[in-house]
């Protein structure tokens, strides 16, 4: 990230011009409902959505009644959020094609990384069946992965990190790829400081055309503030 900015710098540029953007433009990321009780759930999401936070990642874990219960309740409750879903690899197959059946009638904006990592085939049903978007988080860590994911048709969607493909000049060839084949990604992180958070908001404003969605809410878990 320090090459890259300095690579920047030498040619008078700010990051995100450097990587292709035009102009500044404002990133608008989702933030994180953690996986908790439904009641709890929903309070938070509520919250989140009060103050001002339209995308809304939805962490689920293994008990699919309640991934199914807080779902339908937290689409009830919030008609005018966009949810993402995240399962985090929790999900038999079985589970997954009967919690994609149940929301069927529910306009979910996707779903992330239903099943185990290395359960692409299972991954490849999912994705052929459900009429929601899959995207693929674990199971996408290099560029190799990404090739593999898209044309087997395993996910619609690639979630691509920083700490996960191994920094900036990975995430540009994984991001180039995407932008040929027509797949749209998301650009998420880990618990990052300011620093890595910033170079992924500046790649997401070089790559709006293919990041539908930015999972850069760490940030709003500091205690201090922090300006790019
Ligand atoms: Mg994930």
């Amino acid at each position: 990230m320090a090459f890259v900015s300095l690579l920047a710098q030498e040619q008078s540029l700010e990051l995100y011009e450097y990587l292709g953007a035009k102009e500044k433009r404002k990133i608008q990321t989702d933030i994180t409902i953690s996986l908790n009780p439904k009641e709890k759930m929903l309070q938070d999401a509520k919250k989140a959505f009060a103050n001002g936070h339209r995308i809304l990642k939805i962490k689920l874990g293994k008990d699919i009644a309640h991934a199914i219960d807080v779902t339908q309740a937290l689409s009830q409750a919030l008609p005018q959020a966009k949810l993402l879903i995240d399962a985090n690899q929790a999900w038999s197959l079985k589970d997954a094609l009967l919690y994609v059946e149940t929301m069927q009638n529910r306009p979910l904006a996707l779903i992330e990384q239903p099943v185990k990592a290395k359960e692409l085939a299972a991954l490849k049903k999912i994705t052929q069946i459900s009429h929601i978007p899959i995207l693929a988080d674990e199971a996408a860590f290099s560029l190799a992965d990404v090739k593999h994911i898209i044309t087997s048709r395993s996910a619609d969607m690639i979630n691509i990190k920083l700490m996960k493909c191994g920094g900036v000049t990975k995430a540009v060839e994984i991001l180039e790829y995407a932008r040929v084949k027509n797949v749209k990604c998301m650009l998420g992180s880990m618990l990052e400081g300011p620093i890595s958070i910033g170079v992924a908001e500046h790649l997401a404003m070089a790559y709006s055309d293919v990041i539908e969605y930015v999972d850069l809410d760490s940030p709003l878990l500091y205690k201090k503030g922090f300006r790019l």
